[in-house]
C-alpha cells in the first residue's frame, strides 16, 4: 500500500472537493433543515463521475476505483453527510450490479445509475425484524410461471422515494430446509414495478435530507430475468456488498469529523475569553489535537481497507475494523466539536450540532459496532 496518492486519485479527490465546496456545502444547512438534497445536486454528481466511482467504463462508471472512492465520499460527507450517503448506496448498488448481474441488467442499469438518469440505486436488505440478523428476513419470492413474485415489507431503505431501482432480498429457499442466512435470493426491482409501494419517510435525528423509507411487496410480479447473482446464493452478495459499504461509511465518518475539526479551529482562533482567544488555551488545545490524531488515524485505516479490497484481497476485518474505527471516532469528534462552539454549538447557527446529528448513525447503519467487533473477533479468533 502506497501512502502517497496517484494523479488518478488525486485528480478524483479534487474533483469532488471542488463539486462538494461549490454546488453542495453552501446549501448543506438547506439541505438538513427542508429534508431534502436538491435534483441538480444528484445529477451534478452523475456528471461529475461520482455515482459509479468503482464500476467499469463500459457500463458508464468512472472505473476510478475503491481508494478514489473512498477520498471522493470524504469530500462529499464534509460538506454534507445527506448527500454522501445518497451517493454511497448508489455506488453501493451499481458495483452489486456490475460484480453479479447479467450482460443484460449491467447494461440497462449501470448506466442510469452512474448518469443519475435514475436518481438514485437502493438497497433493500433490512427489515423490521431483521437489522443486525438479516438471516431473519420474512419477504419471500416465489416462482410463478416465468415470472418471480415478491411479498413482504422491508424497512430503512435509503433512498426508497426517488430510487430508480431496489436490489431486493427475499427468502426463495424451503422453509424446511433453508433457514436463516441459507435460501436467500437477490432481485432487480425497478421503481414503479405493480406491487411496490414506497412507505413514508421516517422523521430522523440525522442525514435529514436524505430520505429512509419501508417499502412493501405485494403479489409484485417481477420477470425471471431480475434475479441477480444465484438462485438461494443471495445472502454472499448482501454480506459483499457489505463489506464494500463499509469503506463508504468510514469515509462518511471521516469526512463529518473532518468538516466538525475545521470548523472548531476556526472558531478557536475567532473566539475570545478572558482576553484570549479560546484555542489558546490547552484544554481546547487538546481536543483539537485528539481531533486530528484520530481522524488520521481513520483515514490510515480506510485508506488500507480500500487499497486491499482495489488490490482483490481480502479486506472484510479491515473494512469492519475501518469502518467501526471511524465511526466512533466520529463521534467522540463532532463531540468535542459541539464543545468547542460553546452555546453557539447547541444551536442552528453554527453547523456543529448537524454534525453531531448525522455523525450518531455512522455506527448503526451497515453494521452496528456490535457487529463490527463481531466479525473482526470472529476473524482474529478462527473457526472454533
Ligand atoms: C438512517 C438509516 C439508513 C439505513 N439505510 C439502510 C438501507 O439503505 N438498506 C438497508 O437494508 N438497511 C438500512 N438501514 C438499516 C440498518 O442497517 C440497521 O438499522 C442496522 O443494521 C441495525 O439493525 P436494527 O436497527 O434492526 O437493530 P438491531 O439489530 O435490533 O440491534 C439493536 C441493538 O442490539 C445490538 N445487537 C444485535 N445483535 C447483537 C449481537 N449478536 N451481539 C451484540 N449486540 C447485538 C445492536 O448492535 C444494536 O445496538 C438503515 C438504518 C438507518 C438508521
Amino acid at each position: 500500500m502506497h501512502l502517497s496518492l496517484t494523479e488518478a486519485q488525486t485528480l478524483v479527490q479534487k474533483t469532488a472537493r471542488d463539486f462538494a465546496a461549490r454546488a453542495i456545502a453552501p446549501k448543506a444547512a438547506d439541505i438538513d433543515k427542508h429534508g431534502k438534497i436538491p435534483v441538480e445536486i444528484i445529477k451534478g454528481l452523475g456528471e461529475v463521475g461520482l455515482l459509479a466511482v468503482n464500476v467499469p467504463a463500459g457500463l458508464g462508471g468512472s472505473e476510478a476505483g475503491v481508494v478514489s472512492y473512498a477520498l471522493a465520499m470524504q469530500e462529499v460527507a464534509k460538506a454534507c453527510a445527506s448527500t454522501a450517503v445518497t451517493m454511497a448506496v448508489t455506488n453501493m448498488v451499481g458495483e452489486v450490479i456490475a460484480k453479479f448481474g447479467t450482460d443484460a441488467q449491467k447494461t440497462y442499469a449501470c448506466p442510469k445509475l452512474a448518469s443519475a438518469e435514475w436518481l438514485a440505486g437502493a438497497f433493500a436488505l433490512s427489515e423490521t425484524g431483521a437489522g443486525s440478523d438479516p438471516g431473519a428476513m420474512r419477504t419471500t419470492a416465489k416462482k410463478d410461471g416465468d415470472a418471480f413474485v415478491l411479498d413482504g415489507e422491508k424497512m430503512w431503505i435509503t433512498s426508497g422515494p426517488y430510487a430508480g431501482v431496489f436490489v431486493v432480498w427475499a427468502r426463495t429457499g424451503d422453509p424446511a430446509t433453508h433457514k436463516g442466512t441459507r435460501g436467500i435470493s437477490c432481485f432487480l426491482v425497478e421503481a414503479g414495478t405493480p406491487g411496490l409501494r414506497v412507505g413514508k419517510s421516517e422523521d430522523k435525528m440525522g442525514l435529514r435530507g436524505s430520505s429512509t423509507s419501508s417499502l412493501s411487496f405485494e403479489n409484485c410480479r417481477v420477470p425471471e430475468s431480475a434475479l441477480l447473482g444465484e438462485w438461494n446464493g443471495g445472502f454472499k452478495i448482501a454480506m459483499m456488498a457489505l463489506d464494500g459499504g463499509r469503506i463508504g461509511i468510514s469515509s462518511q465518518a471521516i469526512g463529518i469529523a473532518r468538516a466538525a475539526l475545521e470548523e472548531s479551529i476556526v472558531y478557536a482562533k475567532d473566539r475570545k475569553a478572558f482576553d484570549h482567544a479560546i484555542g489558546d488555551f490547552q484544554a481546547v488545545q487538546w481536543k483539537l489535537a485528539d481531533m486530528k490524531r484520530d481522524i488520521d488515524a481513520a483515514h490510515l485505516l480506510s485508506m488500507r481497507a480500500a487499497w486491499l479490497k482495489e488490490n482483490g484481497k481480502p479486506f472484510s476485518r479491515e473494512a469492519s475494523m475501518a469502518k467501526l474505527f471511524a465511526s466512533e471516532m466520529c463521534n467522540r469528534v463532532v463531540n468535542h466539536g459541539v464543545q468547542i462552539h460553546g452555546g453557539y454549538g447547541y444551536t442552528r447557527e453554527f453547523a456543529a450540532e448537524r454534525h453531531l446529528r448525522d455523525a450518531r448513525v455512522t455506527t448503526i447503519y451497515e453494521g452496528t459496532s456490535e457487529v463490527q467487533r463481531i466479525v473482526i473477533a470472529r476473524n482474529v479468533l478462527g473457526p472454533s
